[in-house]
């Protein structure tokens, strides 16, 4: 087992954007989950720009010294996952905890999640119980989760749920990823080698409303995708490919019924020009994919993501030593 170093303290952090109603309940839930593990805990409350009064009462809240809770204030709204990785950047256990701070993730279930951790794992995630969602939804979900699997190795159940918990060496080898639109999950489960998954329950949310209007869900779908893969890209050239190979076909198909049942056939060319067009239409998505590759490569050079990620060496004391001298 490779991550099995006692965890001394735990970091729980917590997006908050115009949560001012769910805080005081937050903060009373999230500190008694707390208070019942055996090691050391802070809570950081990210700020993510609000507009109402939480960040007054964050601050309030972090001014009381029995309360271990630290408030990270943004200038403005970042989004969640900009605003959690603000958190990551000032914590200091070694297991990180996030959570919503809207309370449809139950605090309670931190030291479950903690002693999960404990039994060697660097990823913990967590599958939302009675998720009554509808069969689309489903669909999709199973399909994202697929290539997930694909791409990161690893299974995930519920991409979704962001009550997770990240071992230290995660957080600081996502911190030297400088891509501005992050998917932490999916991120995370990248520098993973060993990642679980646990049920949660999953409560309706009690005050306000979702954070989430229509476009901002479809920007982070897209978040999603591109923090995953650049296949989409490679997409464009298959889909040329296909279409340019059609026209081909069909110009074939075209020049073999004119040799064989004469001029007055194929409606004086209009069936040519459809094989003309599909051949032309084909070879620009293929130029487009091409395109695509190097704005792949550029994306990937961009985001200058560690290219490997060492987890630990192991070697023999003496063997250190002579390469030292
Ligand atoms: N959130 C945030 N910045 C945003 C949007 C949301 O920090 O721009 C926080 C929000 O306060 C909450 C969490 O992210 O703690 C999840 O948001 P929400 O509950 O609205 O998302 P949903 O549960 O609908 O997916
Ligand atoms: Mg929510």
């Amino acid at each position: 087992m490779i991550s099995n170093e006692p965890i001394t303290k735990v970091s729980i952090v917590i997006p908050v954007f115009n949560e001012a109603e769910s805080l005081p309940e937050l903060i009373r839930r999230t500190t008694a989950a707390c208070r019942t593990l055996p090691m050391d805990y802070e809570i950081l409350l990210v700020d993510d720009g609000s507009s109402d009064d939480s960040a007054e009462l964050m601050m309030a809240a972090a001014e009381q010294e029995e309360n271990r809770i630290i408030a990270v204030l943004l200038n403005r709204n970042y989004g969640q996952h900009s605003a959690i990785m603000a958190g990551f950047s000032h914590v200091s256990g070694d297991l990180i905890i996030t959570l919503d701070a809207d309370l449809q993730n139950p605090p309670e279930e931190i030291p479950r999640l903690v002693s999960t951790a404990a039994q060697g794992y660097d990823v913990v995630g967590t599958v939302r119980q009675q998720r009554q969602d509808s069969w689309f939804r489903k669909r999709a979900s199973r399909l994202i989760n697929r290539l997930i699997q694909r791409t990161t190795g690893k299974a995930m159940g519920d991409y979704g749920c962001m009550l997770r918990a990240y071992r230290r060496h995660i957080i600081d080898a996502m911190l030297h990823c400088h891509e501005r639109s992050t998917f932490i999950p999916i991120l995370a489960n990248t520098f993973a080698r060993r990642a679980t998954e646990i049920p949660v329950e999953h409560a309706e949310r009690e005050f306000g409303d979702s954070k989430y209007s229509f476009m901002r869900l479809i920007n982070l779908m897209y978040d999603l995708i591109t923090c995953l893969t650049t296949t989409p890209l490679r997409m464009l050239s298959v889909f040329g490919s296909v279409i340019a190979l059609a026209g081909f076909t069909i110009a074939l198909l075209l020049i073999g019924l004119r040799l064989f049942l004469g001029p007055q056939w194929a409606a004086e060319g209009v069936f040519t020009l459809f094989a003309v067009l599909f051949i032309f239409i084909g070879a620009q998505f293929v130029a487009m994919g091409l395109l695509g590759e190097y704005i792949g490569r550029i994306y990937n050079d961009v985001r200058a993501r560690p290219r490997y990620f060492i987890q630990r060496v192991v070697s023999h004391a003496s063997t250190l030593q002579d390469k030292q001298q």
